[in-house]
């Protein structure tokens, strides 16, 4: 039972972690793979997380306690599967890992136009996009694959920092977004240049 009443029992339906990742943006990062991806990208790497009804249930105290007990992680990423099918769970996690002081990276399948107007009509999505430091977007597309780029499996996908997240969606999203700084440890000014 987690400490926090505002935690309650909330889960996630998760594929896996990976408790100390490199490859998952800046930093040593405690990964989350979410469990459910609707975009079935032909060569997806993650075939696993495709399943709605896969994975197992992890509770957002658990993952909170493990990122809590290892002070040498810069932050945590929501990687897939598609995060955005989690939004409530995800904030949870989220704004308890910004509470510590770590910063959120996240990847979708969904291009941040799209995200936005998923948000539109999702608060929980809105408020998941104003918690993310660090959105990496899009599907993956095999003929733009490329081995080279940092965090990303091909060309297509972009590296969005917060303030460009904000350029793209603060007027569309404005009812949804409160006044949230950058997490500590994370400079905004890098964001495009992992
Ligand atoms: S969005 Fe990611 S997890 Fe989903 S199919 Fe595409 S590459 Fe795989």
């Amino acid at each position: 039972m987690s400490e926090d009443p505002l935690l309650g029992e909330a889960c996630l339906r998760v594929s896996g972690v990976v408790e100390e990742s490199i490859v998952d943006g800046p930093g040593l990062r405690y990964a989350v793979f979410t469990q459910g991806c609707p975009h079935l990208c032909p060569g997806c790497h993650n075939p696993q997380t495709h399943s709605l009804s896969g994975g197992r249930f992890l509770s957002v105290s658990s993952l909170l306690a493990a990122v809590r007990e290892n002070p040498l992680l810069a932050g945590v990423t929501l990687s897939g599967g598609e995060p955005f099918l989690q939004p409530a769970p995800l904030c949870l996690l989220a704004e308890g890992v910004r509470a510590l002081g770590r910063n959120v990276v996240v990847y979708s399948g969904y291009t941040l136009e799209e995200l936005g107007d998923l948000a539109a009509a999702s608060p929980p999505a809105a408020r998941l996009l104003q918690l993310t430091d660090l959105l990496i977007d899009g599907p993956y597309v095999q003929a733009l694959r490329d081995l080279d780029l940092p965090f990303r499996g091909s060309r297509n996908q972009r590296i969005l920092g917060a303030a460009e997240i904000r350029a793209a969606l603060g007027k569309k999203l404005a009812p949804f977004f409160l006044d949230i700084p950058p997490a500590p440890g994370y400079d905004p000014g890098q964001g495009a240049s992992p």
